[in-house]
Protein backbone atom coordinates (compact mmCIF):
# COMPACT_ATOMS: atom_id res chain seq x y z
CA UNK A 1 0.00 0.00 0.00
CA UNK A 2 1.21 3.57 -1.06
CA UNK A 3 1.66 5.46 2.17
CA UNK A 4 0.73 9.36 1.34
CA UNK A 5 1.62 11.87 3.98
CA UNK A 6 -1.03 14.00 4.99
CA UNK A 7 1.27 17.14 3.95
CA UNK A 8 2.06 15.96 0.52
CA UNK A 9 -1.82 15.18 -0.01
CA UNK A 10 -3.04 18.87 1.30
CA UNK A 11 -0.35 20.36 -1.25
CA UNK A 12 -1.56 17.47 -4.08
CA UNK A 13 -5.47 19.13 -3.60
CA UNK A 14 -3.35 22.54 -3.16
CA UNK A 15 -2.42 22.08 -6.72
CA UNK A 16 -5.63 21.17 -7.96
CA UNK A 17 -7.37 23.83 -6.62
CA UNK A 18 -4.84 26.72 -7.37
CA UNK A 19 -4.63 25.28 -10.53
CA UNK A 20 -8.18 24.44 -11.92
CA UNK A 21 -10.17 26.99 -9.57
CA UNK A 22 -13.28 24.85 -9.80
CA UNK A 23 -13.25 25.05 -13.68
CA UNK A 24 -10.64 22.94 -14.93
CA UNK A 25 -9.06 19.76 -14.89
CA UNK A 26 -6.04 19.29 -13.40
CA UNK A 27 -3.17 16.81 -12.67
CA UNK A 28 -0.46 15.99 -10.24
CA UNK A 29 2.32 13.08 -9.80
CA UNK A 30 3.71 11.60 -6.69
CA UNK A 31 7.22 10.69 -7.21
CA UNK A 32 9.31 8.57 -4.93
CA UNK A 33 12.95 7.52 -4.83
CA UNK A 34 13.52 4.42 -7.51
CA UNK A 35 14.20 1.93 -4.59
CA UNK A 36 11.49 2.77 -2.62
CA UNK A 37 7.75 2.67 -2.28
CA UNK A 38 6.45 5.79 -0.69
CA UNK A 39 5.96 8.99 -2.52
CA UNK A 40 8.13 12.00 -1.31
CA UNK A 41 7.04 14.76 -3.45
CA UNK A 42 4.52 15.99 -5.45
CA UNK A 43 4.69 17.55 -8.83
CA UNK A 44 2.42 19.36 -10.76
CA UNK A 45 3.32 19.54 -14.08
CA UNK A 46 3.17 22.63 -17.00
CA UNK A 47 -0.26 21.45 -18.86
CA UNK A 48 -3.32 23.27 -20.55
CA UNK A 49 -6.90 22.07 -19.59
CA UNK A 50 -10.88 22.41 -19.67
CA UNK A 51 -13.40 21.59 -17.76
CA UNK A 52 -13.35 18.27 -19.71
CA UNK A 53 -9.51 17.37 -20.17
CA UNK A 54 -5.96 18.57 -19.72
CA UNK A 55 -2.98 17.97 -22.10
CA UNK A 56 0.67 18.09 -21.17
CA UNK A 57 3.12 20.17 -22.28
CA UNK A 58 5.86 17.97 -24.41
CA UNK A 59 9.15 19.76 -23.59
CA UNK A 60 8.03 20.10 -19.94
CA UNK A 61 7.51 15.90 -19.94
CA UNK A 62 10.65 15.67 -21.68
CA UNK A 63 12.39 17.57 -19.05
CA UNK A 64 10.74 15.63 -16.34
CA UNK A 65 11.74 12.16 -17.93
CA UNK A 66 15.32 13.78 -17.59
CA UNK A 67 14.94 14.91 -14.33
CA UNK A 68 13.36 11.57 -13.11
CA UNK A 69 16.25 9.62 -14.36
CA UNK A 70 19.02 12.39 -12.99
CA UNK A 71 17.98 12.33 -9.68
CA UNK A 72 16.82 8.24 -9.19
CA UNK A 73 13.24 8.80 -9.07
CA UNK A 74 9.78 7.40 -10.15
CA UNK A 75 6.54 8.59 -10.55
CA UNK A 76 4.37 5.99 -8.42
CA UNK A 77 0.92 7.70 -8.71
CA UNK A 78 -0.71 9.94 -11.16
CA UNK A 79 -3.83 11.99 -9.74
CA UNK A 80 -6.02 14.08 -11.79
CA UNK A 81 -9.53 15.78 -11.21
CA UNK A 82 -12.38 15.15 -13.16
CA UNK A 83 -15.46 17.90 -13.39
CA UNK A 84 -17.97 15.45 -12.18
CA UNK A 85 -18.08 11.80 -11.19
CA UNK A 86 -14.27 10.04 -11.05
CA UNK A 87 -13.87 7.20 -13.49
CA UNK A 88 -10.90 6.23 -15.90
CA UNK A 89 -12.42 7.58 -19.65
CA UNK A 90 -11.34 6.26 -22.71
CA UNK A 91 -8.54 9.43 -22.83
CA UNK A 92 -7.39 8.33 -19.55
CA UNK A 93 -6.90 4.94 -20.33
CA UNK A 94 -5.06 5.50 -23.66
CA UNK A 95 -2.58 8.27 -22.11
CA UNK A 96 -0.70 7.30 -18.94
CA UNK A 97 2.41 8.78 -18.31
CA UNK A 98 3.59 5.53 -17.02
CA UNK A 99 3.27 2.45 -19.17
CA UNK A 100 4.27 -0.42 -16.47
CA UNK A 101 1.80 -2.81 -15.03
CA UNK A 102 1.04 -2.42 -11.94
CA UNK A 103 0.77 1.82 -12.30
CA UNK A 104 -2.02 3.16 -10.64
CA UNK A 105 -4.04 6.53 -11.99
CA UNK A 106 -6.67 8.09 -9.43
CA UNK A 107 -9.64 10.13 -9.98
CA UNK A 108 -11.18 12.53 -7.75
CA UNK A 109 -14.58 14.10 -8.79
CA UNK A 110 -15.65 17.57 -8.58
CA UNK A 111 -12.29 19.23 -9.08
CA UNK A 112 -10.93 17.69 -5.59
CA UNK A 113 -12.64 20.68 -4.07
CA UNK A 114 -14.07 18.75 -1.12
CA UNK A 115 -11.60 17.54 0.90
CA UNK A 116 -13.08 14.24 1.61
CA UNK A 117 -13.02 14.11 -2.26
CA UNK A 118 -10.73 10.85 -1.83
CA UNK A 119 -13.74 8.86 -0.62
CA UNK A 120 -15.39 8.99 -3.96
CA UNK A 121 -12.05 8.55 -6.04
CA UNK A 122 -12.02 5.86 -8.79
CA UNK A 123 -8.80 4.15 -8.68
CA UNK A 124 -7.30 2.33 -12.25
CA UNK A 125 -4.27 -0.24 -12.34
CA UNK A 126 -2.55 -1.06 -15.48
CA UNK A 127 -2.84 -4.41 -15.85
CA UNK A 128 0.17 -6.46 -17.90
CA UNK A 129 -2.07 -6.64 -21.26
CA UNK A 130 -2.49 -2.49 -21.17
CA UNK A 131 -6.18 -2.80 -20.06
CA UNK A 132 -7.03 -0.67 -16.83
CA UNK A 133 -9.10 -2.44 -13.79
CA UNK A 134 -10.27 -0.43 -10.91
CA UNK A 135 -9.17 -1.46 -7.43
CA UNK A 136 -10.63 -0.22 -4.48
CA UNK A 137 -8.66 2.78 -3.07
CA UNK A 138 -7.95 1.39 0.30
CA UNK A 139 -6.31 -1.72 -1.13
CA UNK A 140 -3.54 0.80 -2.92
CA UNK A 141 -3.08 4.00 -1.24
CA UNK A 142 -3.32 4.70 2.13
CA UNK A 143 -2.99 8.89 3.23
CA UNK A 144 -1.98 10.26 6.22
CA UNK A 145 -2.06 6.96 8.06
ZN1 LIG B 1 -2.83 21.93 -13.01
Amino acid sequence: VLQVSADLWVETLGHFRNCGQGKAECVAYLVGRIEEEHPVKTVHPQHASSARFYELDEGWLNDFWIGLARDHERVLIQVHTHAGLAFHSPTDDAWPIVHTAGFLSLVLPGFALDDACLRDAFLAELQPDGTWRQVPVASRISVGG
